[in-house]
């Protein structure tokens, strides 16, 4: 059988470094990551998971094996009634003695997490720092929180780092782009800069594409094909997976939804413009209406979502609709099967997405609006790092 018509059955979901592999080359990764992420598996079990021909599922593992990227286990023994045929042997990742990285930039927050060769997190630091003003200084502290993390593992060799950074990074140059979002980083290669401080190899992303990768491979986008992760934090971001797969758009800027234009509305965005999304609503403006209403709230519960009273809930359903009300002309465009929900607001839960819905069901075709779920990120904040492992982890396996 074809291979390419089988491939595209079963399509790829890459990180940049791989978006325009071949379909084999895509088979032969999908098939590497089931591997990696399972026990073992047998050919017989790769060929009913995927939907894979046995003839494809073979050629792609012989190739793996070649590479020494999959070992096989020893013959298993062999059961009552199992035939003649040759037994079946579990394919394994092969054991690899280096560690990965993920590091997420956040507008507020740097996250860094060391990781074994399967992208298994094994250690991780959080800070809160505003990444934004001060480049070289946010990767500065992402270098040195790696090398303690290193320390404390006792880890002598990284061979892959990812990072995601919240704001278009150009794919095709891997330079920040804006001159009003992430000021302090235009001009930049942030990878460059990082592999300078570490020493590791790097490749960078824009957060919501680590964080749709993150969700499409741990969290809550198991379940779909087609999805939008939406990471509402400090911005509003969006990644649009089609067939299992991130769509970056032909420089890598695709979903930037935090600069729709909302009408009737004319605050002043950081990008310029007036009326943007993320100029109306954002994580800040949320948690500033509940502090309103809450004067003496701490601001842990603020941050977490454990004020639950009749006005949060007017508040976060507001924001909701807002939010939801983009999102139903992007449900129009694609016709996803759900929108998750992730970032701080995220976080928010029911409430919120409560309201997501209802804006989506209100402004979307019927029948685009019935077909959609909306849920929060499994992975809640964790979704870009856990990501940045994974890609980390398909990459150092290459
Ligand atoms: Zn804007």
């Amino acid at each position: 059988m074809g291979e390419i018509a089988v491939a595209t059955l079963y399509s790829g979901h890459m990180p940049a470094t791989t978006q325009r592999s071949s379909p084999r080359t895509r088979t032969r990764d999908d098939l590497y990551d089931l591997i990696r992420t399972s026990d073992g598996l047998t050919r017989a079990e790769l060929v009913d998971a995927t939907g894979l021909s046995r003839s494809t599922v073979n050629s792609a593992v012989v190739r793996l094996l070649d590479a020494g990227r999959v070992v096989e286990s020893d013959l298993e023994e062999k059961g009552p009634g199992s035939g003649s045929g040759r037994p079946a042997t579990r394919l394994r990742v092969a054991p690899k003695s280096s560690h990965v990285a993920g590091v997420d930039f956040g507008h507020s927050h740097i996250y860094v997490a060391l990781a074994d060769a399967s992208g298994e997190p094994v250690g991780e630091q959080r800070i809160e720092l505003d990444v934004d003003l001060d480049a070289a200084g946010a990767m500065d502290v992402a270098a040195d929180l790696l090398a303690r993390l290193q320390r404390e593992h006792d880890v002598e060799r990284v061979s892959q780092l990812v990072a995601g950074i919240p704001g278009p990074l150009d794919t095709l140059t891997g330079l920040v782009r804006s001159p009003t979002i992430l000021s302090s980083w235009v001009g930049l290669s942030p990878a460059d800069e990082l592999t300078r401080r570490t020493g590791v190899p790097v490749v960078v992303e824009n957060d919501a594409v680590l964080g749709a990768y993150g969700e499409l491979r741990r969290g809550a986008g198991r379940h779909y094909e087609h999805f939008l992760y939406v990471k509402a934090s400090h911005g509003i971001g969006a990644s649009i997976v089609i067939g299992r797969a991130p769509f970056r758009g032909s420089t890598g800027l695709a979903g930037e939804i935090g600069h729709t234009r909302l009408p009737g509305h004319t605050e002043m965005c950081r990008c310029g413009n007036r009326g943007c999304l993320e100029a109306v609503l954002s994580v800040e403006t949320v948690r500033e209406q509940i502090r309103h209403a809450h004067p003496g709230a701490a601001e842990e519960d603020l941050r977490v979502g454990r004020v639950d009273d009749p006005v949060t809930r007017r508040i976060l359903d507001e924001a909701g609709r807002t939010l939801g009300g983009v999102l139903a002309d992007l449900c129009n465009l694609l016709n996803p099967e759900a929108v998750v929900v992730g970032g701080e607001l995220g976080l928010y839960g029911a409430p919120l997405l409560e309201g997501i819905r209802a804006a989506v069901d209100r402004h979307a075709q019927p029948a685009t609006a019935a077909a959609l779920e909306v849920v929060a990120a499994e992975l809640g904040t964790s979704a870009e790092l856990v990501g940045a492992l994974q890609t980390a982890a398909t990459a150092a396996a290459r």
